[in-house]
């Protein structure tokens, strides 16, 4: 299958990434709104300035089963991160800023030589706050032959006008869909408005891209949610899986147990272990509750 950026005309690319660009001057990218002029390199609350940060790129063997396929998923690691929850696993390069600046240029090099390695995909974690570099860099990269599917690998924590852009130009869409409230995503990732901006944001996804689709177990287009269960039930799974169930049944969901105390978890004693298996259970056997169609490789 064509990757929808091969059929954006070079002048809707330009139209975008100028757009893209412009939001950057008074950055508005994420809903933190922080209006901070990146191009200047003012700094916000993700931390990242006027420069493209990547922290590490490689063939990832440890994402969904449906992106790593044979060859591997391509994952591009990017520096800094909108949400930065206090307990993430990635905490060095989310919160610590590890990483170094590239161009765009160099990014869509990477980009060409992850598909040369066999990717399936290129796949961008924590993509939000670098979105017109991006943009740019996948307009690079086009013309340099690349014919693989993009993945937003995002926290969910998006602003959905700068979703919108992203249309025809992300094949596949990973949110997370960390909370169901708004007191634990005030306490543990100081966004307490979580909630109310992912579930707008899936929304506009799901309008662009749809369902998830796979093609000789590959996917290639669609949208993926992911939900990482965490102790005593703080990310309020029930109703994260009630949102999804009932806009959208068939929804892929990838229900996560992999949580482990990371960063300053330490400081937050009721996060501050790995789950149970009950804990995990009880979020599977409500999403089946629901209908929803779950990542079964995740479950054992
Ligand atoms: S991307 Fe960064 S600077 Fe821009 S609004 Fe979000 S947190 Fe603030």
């Amino acid at each position: 299958m064509r990757p929808s950026y091969l059929k954006l005309s070079r002048n809707e690319f330009e139209r975008r990434i100028e757009k893209l660009y412009q939001i950057l001057e008074n950055c508005e990218l994420c809903p933190r709104k922080c209006h901070v002029n990146r191009l200047k390199n003012e700094k916000g609350y993700c931390g990242a300035g006027k420069e493209l940060m990547v922290s590490s790129y490689f063939p990832h063997f440890g994402e969904e089963d449906v992106l790593v396929g044979r060859n591997g998923s391509g994952t591009i690691f990017l520096t800094w991160c909108n949400l930065r929850c206090v307990y993430c696993q990635n905490y060095e390069i989310s919160n610590l800023g590890e990483g170094a600046a590239i161009t765009e240029e160099q990014c869509a090099d990477m980009m060409i030589s992850l598909q040369r390695n066999g990717c399936h995909n290129i796949n961008f974690v924590t993509p939000t706050h670098y979105t017109p570099h991006l943009v740019k860099a996948i307009a690079i990269a086009a013309e340099k032959k690349l014919r693989i599917p993009i993945v937003w690998n995002c926290s969910g924590y998006e602003n959905v006008e700068v979703i919108k852009l992203l249309k025809g130009i992300v094949d596949i869409y990973m949110p997370d869909f960390k909370y169901g409230n708004s007191e634990y995503a005030k306490r543990y990732s100081n966004a307490p408005d979580y909630f109310e901006r992912c579930k707008e944001s899936i929304i506009e996804m799901h309008r662009q891209v749809g369902d998830l689709k796979i093609r000789n177990g590959i996917a290639y287009k669609g949208l993926l949610v992911r939900h990482l269960v965490l102790p005593n039930n703080i990310a309020n799974s029930e109703k994260v899986l009630e949102f999804i169930a009932k806009i959208y049944k068939n929804t892929y969901v990838n229900i996560m147990s992999q949580y482990r105390p990371s960063g300053e978890a330490c400081r937050y004693p009721e996060i501050n272990r790995r789950i149970s298996e009950d804990e995990f259970k009880y979020v599977v056997d409500v999403a089946k509750k629901f209908g929803l169609s779950i990542n079964k490789k995740s479950i054992a």
